[in-house]
């Protein structure tokens, strides 16, 4: 039987992939931002639509870096629902994480709910653009500015998504993303930190390498999480063919809307008006009442014929041992995050998948 996966790299034709690294070969400079790594910062820019990108060697480093680099202290206000990376920066920066609720209609952040949870001793707030559906970012920028707080979008779903023609990372005062495998756009690990002015991109070019801002000067407690050369090589590859995935992703959730539109307890989310979207994820969400199955009756009835979705995000962050003892991990805090996580299941979705597939993937689950 043929395995469906939920999620299969983007790689890099292998023979242009090889003249590369020939190149590195002959160069012999692998690391310590060489020339791919100028280029492929060069490249994402512009692709990007951003003024200033620093690459790192995964997409959990700027999240951290983002939170040293603003002296962020005290209590962040963040999302249960998310890959557990988000929470962990906060933790490993020595803050509170302090979770809030989602709406249901992006299952990013509900920003009616931020201002309950300032405190005095909060000082950040760490939204996701959750599947690459950017969260209310003007409420949000707006209660970030009346009680003077600094916003780090966690935007690791969120390559390429743009609100009105412009990128959704030039909002809040930085925004991170991730290159891993898994997602649209891949270096195999890897990720970068949107800044928007030339000195913050200096400082955290510095952080990101040991605090050096020359030979024999040190001006930071920095640490090392740079991308190398041979990742940068394969970024300026994946970055030529990234735009024609994206659209063989859009196609499939195009036909995944059309046969799933109507089906009684399949919710999905549909594109949003002005915004250009990645496709990355096509999550759907059951309601077991009126589709006569539970979540996890589905998910494990797709495995069994070799259809391999994932429950994502499930369980939610705040119930992990590490942060359930925290106040704001209560259930009654976060009935709407509880409520997504046990009905949820994102679909195979990525650039290789037929239409024979997807086929296959809507008679397991119409009935
Ligand atoms: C993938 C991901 C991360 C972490 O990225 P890595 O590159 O794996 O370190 C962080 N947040 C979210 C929401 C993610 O999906």
């Amino acid at each position: 039987m043929k395995k469906i996966t939920v999620t299969s790299p983007l790689l890099p034709d292998l023979d242009e992939f090889h003249e590369m690294l020939k190149e590195i070969w002959t160069i012999k400079w692998v690391t310590n931002m060489g020339k791919f790594h100028e280029q492929l910062e060069k490249a994402l820019a512009e692709y990007l639509k951003v003024p200033y990108i620093s690459l790192f060697t995964n997409g959990t480093m700027p999240l951290l870096i983002a939170l040293k680099a603003l002296r962020v202290k005290g209590e962040v206000i963040t999302t249960p629902y998310s890959f557990v990376a988000t929470t962990h920066s906060i933790w490993w920066n020595g803050s509170t994480p302090v979770f809030v609720d989602i709406e249901e209609e992006t299952c990013g952040m509900d920003p009616e709910k931020i201002e309950a949870a300032i405190t005095p001793r909060t000082t950040a707030i760490m939204p996701v653009h959750c599947y690459g559906y950017p969260v209310k970012l003007k409420r949000i920028q707006e209660i970030a500015d009346h009680y003077g707080l600094k916003v780090i979008y966690d935007a690791a779903h969120a390559f390429g998504v743009e609100v009105g023609g412009n990128s959704v990372l030039t909002a809040g005062d930085m925004s991170a993303l991730s290159f891993h495998a898994t997602k649209v756009y891949n270096t195999l690990e890897g990720g970068a930190l949107i800044v928007h002015d030339e000195d913050t991109k200096k400082n955290i070019d510095y952080l990101k390498n040991f605090g050096f801002t020359g030979e024999t000067e040190v001006v930071a407690p920095g640490i090392n999480c740079k991308l190398d050369e041979v990742r940068c090589a394969y970024g300026l590859l994946n970055l030529k063919q990234v735009d024609q995935a994206i659209a063989n992703r859009q196609k499939i959730a195009g036909l995944y809307r059309e046969a799933l539109r109507g089906v009684p307890g399949i919710r999905f989310f549909d594109d949003m008006p002005g915004v250009r979207h990645n496709y990355g994820y096509f999550p759907v969400f059951i309601n077991v009442e009126e589709y006569g199955m539970t979540r996890d009756e589905l998910y494990f009835k797709m495995q069994d014929q070799g259809v391999f979705g994932r429950r994502y995000f499930y369980p939610l962050i705040s119930t992990f041992s590490t942060y359930r003892s925290l106040p704001s991990s209560a259930l009654e805090n976060l009935p709407v995050a509880t409520k997504i996580a046990n009905e949820v299941i994102c679909l195979p979705m990525h650039q290789e998948l037929t239409e024979e597939d997807v086929n296959k993937i809507l008679k397991l689950i119409v009935k």
